[in-house]
């Protein structure tokens, strides 16, 4: 195993607002944020929500707008990049073509004109760890996309940083390299023993990897909490919608606190939320089909085949339902179905969509 030595960091934001110039509104926009030593932070969030933004922050790259970001107990924010000590992946791999898989990860000592006594030895090490060993003397052009990350990895883990950022790493790969690499990375992590803070828009990436998941989006944090927790219990019903395939559904509905009236149907629900007019809303694996009488009657409207299950498309007044179920169940067109649940998956927010109960 290879082990570093190196000084565990914990990364603070407080209030950190980011401008660009000319830009009507702020990219990242007053964020509070606490990722703690050794933690694996997925940032998780759509095109154009801030992440990379909020990482190059981090990293040094931009100047807030306002706000601090201490590293520790040290105030990072006139701090440059190479002193941070951060070492930061990016989608593109961005190697040099000219140089091999050896010096491209040599590089970073070298460029910064430390001892290179034990640089080769190192180099292997790192290779080893990454499983490209036999690899080093290559170029950049004659790797597969898949290599060409675990190099600029090697590159990223050469400097010893005190936090590993990454942004968007594995999206220009095909998707079962992916999925191997996520596994890679992970391992990574474990094995280096440091803060990783990592950015996506990719939510099987957040859900696999991350300690805690960090939901941004317009460049406002709207939600940490570990991936369950993300997942199960949104704080708000466009966290629903942005997480699972497909989406939570959201339905209005009318609460009385004895009572809901979904899509017309009134069915029991005790809840101790004040609110009259509330969304209602139920994951689509969390409904069930039933032959009994179930709590709510809709019409199917179409099936959905997506291999390893079937979504249902289920009319219910003016709503369309999406119901999970295992890929072999058969439910013809127009066909009137009764659909059930459990109190528990219920989950009621207010008409602006902030969580209620
Ligand atoms: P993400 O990484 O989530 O896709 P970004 O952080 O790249 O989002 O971008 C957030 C917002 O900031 C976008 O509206 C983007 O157009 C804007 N932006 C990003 N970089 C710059 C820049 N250098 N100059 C001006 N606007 C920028
Ligand atoms: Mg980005």
């Amino acid at each position: 195993m290879y082990n570093l030595v190196i000084n565990l960091t914990s990364v603070s934001l407080k209030n950190i607002s980011k401008r660009f110039k000319n830009a009507e509104s702020d990219a990242v926009s007053n964020v509070d944020l606490t990722i703690e030593n050794k933690e694996f932070l997925v940032i998780l969030g759509p095109s154009g929500s801030g992440k990379s933004s909020l990482l190059r922050l981090i990293a040094g790259l931009e100047e807030s707008t306002s706000g601090e970001i201490y590293f520790g107990n040290e105030l990072m924010n006139d701090v440059s990049p190479r002193e941070r000590d951060v070492s930061m992946v990016f989608q593109n791999f961005a190697l040099f073509p000219n140089m091999t898989v050896f010096e491209n990860i040599a590089f970073p000592i070298r460029a910064s004109g430390k001892d290179t006594t034990n640089l080769g030895d190192e180099v292997k090490r790192i290779a080893s760890l990454l499983q490209i060993e036999n690899l080093l003397k290559r170029k950049p052009g004659a790797l597969s996309g898949g290599e060409q990350q675990r190099v600029s990895l090697g590159r990223a883990i050469i400097k010893k940083p005190k936090i590993f950022l990454m942004d968007e790493p594995l999206s220009n790969l095909d998707a079962s390299l992916r999925a191997e690499l996520r596994a890679e990375i992970k391992k990574l992590h474990k094995k280096l023993g440091i803060t990783f803070i990592y950015v996506t828009h990719d939510q099987t990436e957040a859900m696999t990897m991350a300690d805690r998941i960090a939901l941004i989006k317009d460049g406002k944090i709207l939600q940490v909490d570990k991936p369950e927790k993300i997942y199960n219990s949104p704080n708000q019903s466009w966290i629903g919608s942005f997480l699972g395939s497909p989406p939570m559904n959201l339905i209005h509905s009318v609460n009385s606190g004895n009572s809901l009236i979904i899509a017309s149907q009134k069915i029991n629900f005790k809840s101790s939320v004040k609110s009259n007019k509330v969304v209602v809303g139920i994951r689509p694996e969390k409904i069930y089909i039933t032959s009994e009488k179930g709590r709510l009657t809709g019409s199917v409207l179409s099936t959905e085949y997506l291999g390893d299950s079937k979504i249902i498309n289920v009319k219910l007044d003016d709503y369309i339902i999406k119901v999970k179920v295992p890929n072999d169940s058969v439910f013809s067109n127009d066909h009137v179905i009764n659909l059930d649940f459990s109190d528990n998956d219920i989950r009621l927010f207010d008409i602006d969509g902030k969580h209620l109960g």
